[in-house]
């Protein structure tokens, strides 16, 4: 029980003394807040927003919000991605001045498609104390429902608005065997989910993660080809806040070893790149786009030799 008593004074006095421990140095605080539920901040999360003497909010009407549901005094100050460069100097010299600040962004860990990097690298490259209060984040909230490998994952982001452009992205993902999380505008989701299927195959799994922690929270597991119809009929709505969890490739390094060496031999035997992508999409069920690039590189070198 001495143990326990230890350890939970030890962080009682953390969490107490957060500010405290930095005297007159000024302090930056990276503070993770809701993605839905305004009741995910956490105890460490509210502390420190009301003792730190600004918050840089992303939208500070939002935050306000926030702030009036946990009765959180502070003054905010607008920080998002049209003003962050110039906001980053003014705020730097007033860290340098010892004052305290936290930096939010509207839902979430704030830099994780959010701003606050060129904070962060400047504030550190002058040496200025920078702590994270962990939280709430899209990407391990979506991943910790999806029912997906989640032993190692890659995040993509948002992915471009460009159809070309975004099938473009997709290609050079389709051979990733880790799990895969993208973040998607809703107004997007049916193209989006149609460029999947074309880069990697209507049988690749994948989740859609609708307004996690919210009231019409939807978690929806199935195949892409799936996914894309309930999608294109409503039954997966095109409204709310949306991640895409994406199943790793299974190809092994012994699968593309084989599939290089069927392309080659079409190519060999003077079959055109097209019709060599559509027999071996037919005969290994690999996505035709991802076989037609690979042919295309194979036939470049080919043609140089
Ligand atoms: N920094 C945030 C985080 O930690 O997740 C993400 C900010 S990013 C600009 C916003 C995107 O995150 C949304 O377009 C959506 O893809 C995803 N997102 C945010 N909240 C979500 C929610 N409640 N449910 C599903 N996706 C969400």
């Amino acid at each position: 029980m001495a143990g326990y008593a230890t350890l939970r004074a030890n962080t009682v006095a953390a969490e107490t003394t957060d500010l405290a421990a930095h005297g007159t140095h000024g302090v930056l605080y990276v503070v993770a807040t809701p993605i839905g539920n305004l009741d995910d901040l956490s105890g460490r999360a509210c502390t420190v927003l009301r003792e730190v003497d600004t918050v840089l909010a992303e939208d500070t009407r939002r935050t306000r919000k926030l702030f009036h549901r946990h009765a959180i005094p502070t003054p905010t100050r607008p920080f998002h991605e049209h003003n962050e460069r110039e906001q980053t100097s003014r705020v730097l010299a007033w860290l340098l001045e010892g004052k305290r600040f936290a930096l939010v962004s509207d839902a979430g860990t704030p830099l994780v498609s959010d701003p606050g990097y060129v904070l962060v690298r400047e504030a550190r490259a002058h040496g200025v104390a920078v702590h994270c209060v962990p939280g709430p984040c899209a990407v391990t909230a979506a991943l910790s429902v999806s029912g997906l490998p989640t032993d190692r994952f890659a995040f993509e982001g948002f992915l471009p608005a460009r159809h070309s452009r975004r099938l473009h992205a997709l290609g050079k993902l389709a051979d990733e065997p880790r799990t895969m999380v993208f973040y998607e505008a809703p107004h997007r989701i049916v193209d989006a989910l149609a460029d999947f299927c074309a880069a990697f195959g209507e049988d690749r799994e994948a989740v859609i993660a609708r307004e996690l922690t919210k009231r019409f929270e939807s978690v929806v597991r199935g195949r892409f080809g799936d996914l894309l119809a309930q999608a294109r009929d409503g039954r997966i709505p095109a409204r709310g806040e949306i991640v895409v969890v994406v199943c790793g490739s299974e190809a092994s390094p012994d699968d593309e070893e084989a599939t290089d060496a069927m392309l080659r031999a079409m190519l060999d035997e003077g079959v055109a790149v097209k019709q060599t992508a559509a027999v071996a999409a037919r005969l290994t069920g690999r996505p035709r786009n991802l076989l037609y690039r690979r042919a295309l590189a194979l036939e470049a070198t080919r043609t140089r030799r």
